[in-house]
């Protein structure tokens, strides 16, 4: 990312982020049964230890009340969704064929741990409710949820920011295959379905991208510090409610990483203020109503080589249709430094309806469009260069249906930003989901009496408040003697457990293991290894090959490229992978004979200091197949020999 590209005015753009943090707790039942979380034989479709069952749901808009944009938006068609479950690990609470059994009192008193650290008002009957999902992720179609505080205050950095609610609900079935637009068909897993999950919404922070970072750093470590929640990727999920300009506020889903969460805020706060300034722009030269006009133009592209075209005609009843937008030339295709245009965002609200894409005007001809193509849709349908269009192509239904949200997005390009949920990529980009739902509708869950919590309890867990981040971080170092460099980093890393029982069942030495774990792992995932993929027990029983000497430590970074590309290889198969086969010790002796061989004069003239430059020849031909320790003895003893020997 460019110099420029980082640095953004928040209080001129009016930037407020509402951050909501989802954290898996580390609970031994899920939130409403007995089944454990997170066994993950659903993982693999078809598998013994799994069976699967299909629902039909048709979500219709009259039946969630008041008119709400995303219901609408999801009863587009009916859906069908194929559920898989464990043999072993789930019920028929998870199917919906029982009711639920009572709230795990393990899950609701780390909640109500996280209430009294944040200071936040318990509330003094809890009301667990029904929250209507239109998605499927849900077998019930509703989301068990309950309010467990309100009000509180989180301090990070030298500011604090205000704690809305403390909630304790059920996560969702996780999406395994959304063939929506293909067959109609989704799939989710039941493994994670009834997960508890705390919410902590914050009230919007108005600060910097790095202040809403910071605020998510220090909340995600107070929830660790109770040592009751859940690690690893996918444990702990950030919503942000981002907004500019006091604009429509955008809900962006699924940031998973700390360090995402600023490059989202950059991103997103950068496109709403791209699309505010474009707005005003529009509305200077054509005013606040576009002219749109939809009409067919299929005859046009009949013979067109446009694969996109040639696909999207290839099937059944369909056709190509034409969206004329009246003066609008240049605006479609004009892009800020992050690349966000009204052209992609037409693109994204095109494919959830099944479609391609789009094509517009300002990046036509290309994709196998022709100059001739255009210039004979402009001058039959009365297109003048002024215009802008945008071309669609599929079944009847769904372009009519994509042609109307078309319109309604190129209608809100006069305002700004409309109200959407949207999707976060790694890099910090985002993408349209859904237009953004109204108000949850909610009603009470009768199949579970309201709980009261009893002062002795509150009492109880208020001795269990954890101290501050950095004094734990302080007591972690000095016990294994870490430098703060590498101490807070691996403390706040999901390998922290991992390290503690590498020291425990090995002799490697603590500030070894730790800077593995913190500055290689960071130079492998720089360099595109998947090293947050291999399991913990895998990188156990590296560390304990490592320490018992079956291969040198220079080899370990070699080992874990290839065991990330294949979990199930043994360490002989990443080893003979990597090219790394063991040196056997009378290899060694023969190879470092050879080199005092051939380095005999400098040797005799250096004496004993000749040893670290013979040292760095000798690995250069053994590096990783042999341990630097091992090389170091064996050139040692040679050494004094041939001198011994010459003398
Ligand atoms: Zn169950």
């Amino acid at each position: 990312m460019s110099e420029e590209k980082t640095i953004l005015d928040h209080a001129e753009m009016q930037l407020k982020v509402g951050l909501e943090v989802h954290q898996q707790l580390a609970t031994s039942t899920k939130l409403f049964c007995a089944c454990p979380p997170f066994v993950g034989d659903e993982s693999k479709e078809i598998s013994d230890k799994t069976t699967s069952f299909r629902r039909i749901l048709r979500p219709a808009a009259s039946e969630l009340g008041e008119i709400d944009e995303a219901a609408e938006f999801e009863s587009r068609h009916i859906i069908r969704v194929k559920y898989i479950a464990s043999k072993t690990a789930s019920c028929l609470v998870e199917a919906d064929e029982e009711p639920p059994h009572p709230i795990s009192k393990e899950a609701l008193e780390t909640a109500l741990l996280f209430s009294l650290a944040l200071k936040s008002r318990i509330a003094d009957e809890i009301h667990v409710m029904r929250k209507i999902v239109v998605d499927g992720s849900n077998t019930s179609g509703f989301q068990r949820t309950a309010v467990i505080s309100l009000g509180g205050e989180l301090l990070y950095n030298d500011a604090k920011v205000a704690v809305q609610t403390i909630g304790l609900e059920e996560d969702a079935g996780r999406a395994v295959r959304d063939d929506n637009q293909h067959n109609g068909e989704r799939t989710y897993a039941l493994d994670r379905l009834g997960t508890p999950l705390v919410e902590v919404a914050l009230a919007p922070i108005q600060g910097s991208p790095q202040d809403v970072e910071s605020a998510a750093r220090t909340l995600g470590r107070l929830m660790r510090a109770t040592g009751r929640v859940a690690r690893g990727l996918g444990t702990i999920r950030q919503d942000l409610n981002i907004s500019v300009m006091n604009g429509k506020v955008i809900e962006v889903k699924g940031v998973q990483r700390l360090d995402q969460i600023r490059k989202v805020v950059l991103f997103e706060a950068s496109r709403q203020k791209f699309f505010f300034d474009l707005a005003k722009e529009i509305r200077e030269r054509i005013g606040g109503m576009l002219e749109i006009q939809s009409q067919e133009v299929t005859s046009l592209f009949l013979n067109s080589n446009s694969n996109v075209i040639k696909k999207a005609l290839s099937t059944g009843e369909s056709c190509v249709v034409c969206l004329t937008i009246k003066g609008f030339a240049g605006f479609i295709g004009r892009e800020n430094g992050f690349h966000s245009r009204l052209g992609k965002e037409l693109g994204a609200i095109a494919k959830t309806y099944g479609l391609g894409g789009v094509f517009h005007s300002d990046e036509l001809p290309n994709y196998g469009i022709t100059h001739e193509e255009v210039s004979l849709l402009r001058s039959k349908h009365g297109i003048t260069i002024d215009d802008a269009f945008v071309l669609i192509a599929g079944s009847r239904q769904s372009t009519t249906k994509a042609a109307d949200a078309l319109k309604k997005r190129l209608q809100h390009a006069t305002i700004g930003v409309p109200a959407e949920t949207r999707a976060a990529s790694l890099e910090g980009e985002t993408t349209f989901l859904r237009p953004r739902p109204g108000a949850a509708r909610m009603y009470p869950e009768t199949d579970i009496p309201l709980i009261q919590v009893s002062p002795d309890t509150l009492t109880m867990l208020r001795a269990k408040i954890p101290e501050p981040w950095e004094k734990q971080v302080n007591s972690f170092s000095n016990k294994y003697d870490l430098p703060p460099q590498l101490g807070e980093p691996l403390f706040d890393s999901e390998r922290k457990d991992l390290f503690e029982r590498v020291i425990e069942n090995t002799k490697l030495p603590p500030r070894y293991v730790a800077s593995f774990l913190v500055d290689s792992f960071l130079a492998l995932s720089r360099n595109g290894v998947r090293v947050d993929l291999i399991a913990d027990e895998i990188l156990l029983g590296l560390f304990e090959a490592l320490s018992a000497g079956k291969f040198a430590k220079e080899a370990l970074s070699e080992i874990l490229k290839q065991i990330s590309l294949d979990q199930n290889l043994t360490l002989e198969e990443a080893l003979a992978k990597a090219g790394l086969g063991l040196i056997k010790d009378d290899e060694l002796v023969k190879i470092v004979d050879e080199i005092i061989e051939q380095n005999i004069e400098l040797a005799m003239a250096k004496g004993p200091s000749a040893h670290s430059i013979l040292m760095g020849k000798v690995m250069q031909k053994v590096r990783g197949k042999v341990d630097g320790r091992l090389v170091n003895e064996t050139l040692t003893k040679r050494l004094a020999a041939a001198l011994k020997g010459k003398s």
